[in-house]
């Protein structure tokens, strides 16, 4: 009736699960979600969805939504009044920086909150505490794409849109796979391949979705990408098949990254890779005769000792063979949560304000300061790899976390527990009872995205604005006005009313988000940064300079890091990733009964060939262990992996699995844990 059809409600939202930045209107009444309803204005997802962003919402209205704050006594935790869960905070925080100075307090944002909300963090930590101790979960996976692409090309995101992925002539996918963790972004590859024939080639440890549907899909040995990009880009060189005119106008540093190459002949890439010369050559030959190239990696790339210098290894090859700066190129980190790229914008990190400007300059922190009327801390404060070594030497007593499982995703984790333990005063906020939660002292109750207002900034860079739809459950309330009222008890004077007044502070101080606004950004609207004064955006990169002061790309010379190995009991090489049905550590789909009906629990892929060798099936129960601790799992025998390589979900219904068997061991450059590094052995518990 039309009374009924009165009381639905439709808002425009963005996905809060991948990076691929879909949006769609959500139909609700009362509290209860009826429908997803895609429209064609969305930028990036026109009327699809993947099952996700369809079906993965109810977690909005789980019976284990946190509804109240919750203060620790003894081993039970209370629910208490925001009253008492903040004067709690601020009589610890303000005593632990009294006692033991700023910078023994660290503050770990989220990559599943808002821009907004990610920008006043990173000023409560530098400003009301002093500390640039702050950092988030890009960390644990494409911190090494960032730097690498800082290193070669100036600025760590994707170099243009999903439009360019889609109208490449050859797309490259390394240790990614899209069709399962970028579920729409693969269907565009899928839809330029069958509708224009755009190569494929990708090279991988399992044989996924889109390695099935390759032209050309290459199983390298684990931890050698770095060795067979080398020598693609040396054959290359050797060839006579690099853009000389591109080299020549665009880029410095050709002479020292020729000589770098010397070592990485087709026989040594051969013999440390396992691929075949011819193969090598193949990937040479299809990059050479295709007229634009996009290479889009993930985790399979950057988890591991050299993940920076392979990330950099690939922007090398695009640059020598021209690939930058026209429509269907560049390089494509995918990003993983649906706001990761927006985290890192925004400045939750250690070195770095909003938009990627230095702490350690003066003049930006000039800016800063005459803004934020303070003194600002000059130096690079700690990642959150090194907050957790730093409680174990005794000298970061308090964390204030939100929006992050860090108990969960962080490698190693029986050594994560323990540093959680050793902390004087823990602050956790989140929408559940997450795994970490249990560590803390405090815990405040936060809304989720279908309850709030504010942007997120998907893989593209595009940002894009989403709408309240339902009023917080219970006494949760926006992460933004959480940390205002945090801030505020610990000295600030704050008085953000809405999420478009925290945009236009962070507009006004970062430059390329200069021309970004609200209104800019209302109903359908979105901007891809760097984003001009008068409104322009940038959807595609380097089509006049690359982001030095120059203009000039940099060659940049890179060697090979071998992989870690725990030692030859340590017969089985362990790879780990994600699933279609459930997103990461599975917080969210996990609430989500749909989506856990299908896919209810883990379990751990092995080769045909391994399963007859050690007697197991499908069903069969074993137990994994690494130097670092060990899980019992169930085995699912499929050809997706081979010989001695297993592979493992990261989602977890539990007490996590993947992280009690990785190590603290990281990429050199930027602490991201290696944890597509790790071996292990496996006993046989149950035939089935
Ligand atoms: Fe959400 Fe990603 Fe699925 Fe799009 S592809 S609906 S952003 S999970």
């Amino acid at each position: 009736s039309a009374m009924r059809s009165s009381r639905i409600k439709r808002t425009k939202t963005v996905c809060t699960y991948c990076g691929v930045g879909c949006a769609f209107e959500v139909w609700t009444k009362d509290r209860q979600i009826l429908k997803i309803e895609p429209q064609t204005e969305a930028p990036v997802n026109g009327i699809s969805t993947c099952v996700k962003g369809k079906f993965g919402w109810d977690f909005v209205n789980s019976e284990e939504r946190l509804t109240t704050p919750l203060i620790r006594q003894g081993d039970k935790f209370v629910e208490a009044t925001w009253e008492e869960a903040l004067d709690l905070i601020a009589d610890k925080l303000g005593a632990i920086k009294q006692q033991h100075g700023p910078d023994s307090i660290g503050y770990i944002a989220s990559s599943k909150c808002s821009n907004e909300e990610n920008f006043i963090f990173q000023k409560f930590a530098r400003a009301v505490m002093g500390s640039n101790n702050v950092d988030n979960c890009s960390r644990y996976c494409q911190s090494p794409a960032t730097a690498g692409l800082m290193r070669t090309v100036g600025i760590g995101g994707d170099a243009g849109t999903i439009h360019d992925i889609a109208a490449a002539d050859l797309v490259m996918i390394v240790g990614a796979n899209p069709a399962e963790s970028h579920p729409v972004l693969a269907t565009r590859i899928k839809r330029a391949q069958k509708l224009r024939g755009q190569k494929l080639l990708v090279l991988d440890l399992r044989k996924h979705e889109l390695a099935e549907r390759a032209d050309l899909f290459l199983r390298p040995n684990p931890g050698t990408d770095l060795v067979w990009l080398s020598a693609v880009s040396n054959y290359i060189l050797e060839q006579g098949w690099e853009d000389r005119s591109f080299l020549q106008n665009r880029v410095v540093g050709l002479e020292e990254y020729r000589a770098s190459l010397t070592p990485y002949s087709l026989e040594y890439a051969s013999e440390k890779t396992g691929l075949s010369r011819e193969q090598l050559i193949e990937i040479a030959t299809m990059i050479h005769q295709a007229k634009s190239v996009v290479v889009c990696w993930a985790m399979g790339v950057t988890q591991h000792l050299g993940g920076t210098d392979t990330s950099t290894a690939i922007s090398n090859l695009l640059l020598l063979t021209g690939n930058y700066g026209r429509e269907g190129t560049g390089a494509y980190p995918l990003r993983g949560h649906n706001n990761v790229q927006g985290a890192c914008d925004f400045g939750t990190m250690p070195a770095w304000f909003p938009g990627y400007e230095s702490i350690t300059d003066e003049s930006v922190r000039a800016r800063y300061e005459a803004a934020w009327a303070v003194k600002l801390p000059p130096e690079p404060g700690l990642n959150n790899h090194q907050m957790i070594e730093t409680i174990h030497d005794g000298k970061l007593k308090a964390m204030y976390l939100f929006g992050e499982d860090m108990g969960l995703v962080d490698s190693n984790s029986n050594h994560v527990d323990s540093a959680f333990e050793k902390l004087d005063f823990f602050v956790v906020q989140d929408i559940f009872f997450t795994r970490t939660a249990q560590f803390a002292d405090v815990v405040l109750p936060a809304a989720p995205s279908l309850e709030k207002e504010g942007t997120f900034t998907n893989t593209e860079r595009r940002i894009q604005r989403f709408y309240r739809a339902l009023d917080p459950l219970g006494d949760s309330k926006p992460d933004w006005e959480i940390i205002q009222l945090v801030a505020n008890r610990l000295g600030a004077n704050w008085n953000y009313q809405s999420t478009a007044e925290i945009m236009a502070e962070a507009a006004s101080l970062a430059t390329i988000f200069a021309g970004v606004s609200y209104d800019r950004l209302a109903g359908w609207g979105s901007q891809v940064w760097p984003v001009q004064a008068d409104g322009t955006d940038t959807p595609l990169l380097y089509t006049e300079r690359f982001a030095f002061p120059d203009g000039l790309a940099r060659l940049y010379p890179v060697e090979w890091t071998p992989p870690f190995q725990p030692g030859a009991e340590y017969d089985l090489h362990l790879n780990n990733g994600r699933l279609l049905e459930h997103f990461h550590e599975g917080n969210m789909t996990y609430k989500s009964k749909g989506l856990t009906h299908k896919v209810p629990s883990e379990w751990v892929e092995i080769s045909p060939e391994l399963a007859q060798e050690r007697g197991v099936q499908s069903g069969s129960l074993v137990r994994l262990t690494s130097p670092y601790g060990s899980v019992k799992v169930r085995v699912e025998v499929t050809d997706r992996v081979r010989g001695h390589e297993l592979y493992i979900t990261m989602n977890t219904t539990g007490d996590g699995a993947v992280n009690k068997l990785t190590s603290s061991y990281h990429d050199k450059v930027t602490h991201t844990p290696n944890y597509k590094e790790m071996s292990v052995k496996m006993e046989v518990l149950e035939q089935k």
